[in-house]
């Protein structure tokens, strides 16, 4: 039998002026799953997001949650999901509990049913001993981790997380993903968007890339990966003057890559280990497995974006 998506967008638009932020994206997320955006700076993740979210209103198109309409019912549809937005909205003059408190008044828990749910999401994210302090008082790890707890309040099908390790330590960003490794677990549908490659492959059942307001691609991390990239990757650094005669031969010997200026990447698509090593003879770096970050480049350029 046919699953129905927990979330789907058909021909979905924003935009803001003349500017159109998203452009007509269809996107089918399952129950349960961990789907990620990944996209350059202004891409048009967070305004997805926003827009699932009946944060900001669909300027046209359509976009339900669990069948329920975001411009029909946001109610509802805010009362199912648990929202970890880019910015801190922690109340600074609250304390740990506080927080949590005026948090599920928004969602009319019940005084004693709150307490015991304050207690339970604190010790999920280990910070019960932190209780009567405030946010200042935490670390920027912590406070990343009462952000989650907070979004669990109120025991929501879907959690939305819009880059919820920008700017932690390795040590806390597991910690993190640990957490929503748990929650995937028991079944919570995950949506996040993420700037780390790497925990959009540790975390992500499927991701789309999004550029311009458009999805390039979606589909789980390896295959992206195979289809786009392939096996390995090599980048190699020849002398300036070298380098238009060894693209040339790429070119002509039909091997993929990409010239960065400073650098060429190549990518072993179809097992053209030797073809490579022969036209780069001399100047061969290492192979090694390809990644997201490649697929991700090879889709959206190198050129920055916060100057466009
Ligand atoms: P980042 O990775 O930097 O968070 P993003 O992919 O989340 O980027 P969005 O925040 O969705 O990008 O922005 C998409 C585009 O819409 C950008 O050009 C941005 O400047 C524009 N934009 C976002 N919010 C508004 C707004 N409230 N008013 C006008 N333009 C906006």
């Amino acid at each position: 039998m046919e699953q129905t998506p927990v979330i789907s967008a058909r021909s979905l638009v924003k935009r803001y002026k003349d500017l159109t932020a998203v452009d007509g994206i269809h996107l089918n997320i399952m129950e349960g799953e961990c789907f990620g955006f990944l996209g350059p700076n202004g891409a048009g993740k967070t305004t997805t997001m926003r827009m699932i979210t009946c944060m900001s209103p669909v300027t046209e198109g359509e976009l339900s949650v669990h069948g329920l309409s975001v411009q029909h019912s946001p109610r509802e549809i805010k009362n199912m999901l648990g929202v970890v937005s880019q910015s801190d909205t922690l109340d600074p003059d609250l304390t740990v509990h506080q927080n949590l408190y005026a948090h599920s008044r928004y969602f009319n828990i019940p005084r004693s049913e709150a307490m015991h749910r304050i207690d339970e999401v604190l010790d999920f994210v280990h910070l019960s001993h932190k209780i009567k302090n405030t946010p200042d008082e935490l670390s920027g790890g912590m406070r990343r981790r009462l952000l989650i707890a907070r979004a669990l309040l109120n025991k929501p099908k879907i959690l939305v997380l819009d880059e919820p390790t920008t700017g932690l330590d390795p040590q806390s960003r597991h910690s993190v993903w640990d957490k929503l490794a748990v929650l995937k677990n028991e079944g919570i549908t995950t949506l996040l968007t993420t700037h780390y490659m790497e925990e959009a492959a540790y975390l992500c059942d499927r991701l789309v890339v999004i550029d311009h307001g458009n999805i390039l691609v979606q589909g789980t991390p390896s295959e992206l990966v195979m289809e786009y990239v392939g096996n390995r990757v090599m980048e190699i650094h020849p002398p300036h003057n070298e380098k238009s005669t060894i693209v040339n031969s790429l070119r002509n010997n039909n091997v993929e890559f990409e010239d960065n200026g400073n650098s060429v990447s190549i990518y072993d698509t179809t097992d053209n280990f030797d073809a490579v090593n022969s036209i780069t003879n001399g100047h061969s770096g290492n192979w090694r497995p390809a990644n997201l970050e490649d697929l991700f480049l090879r889709l959206t350029g190198r050129a920055l974006r916060d100057d466009s």
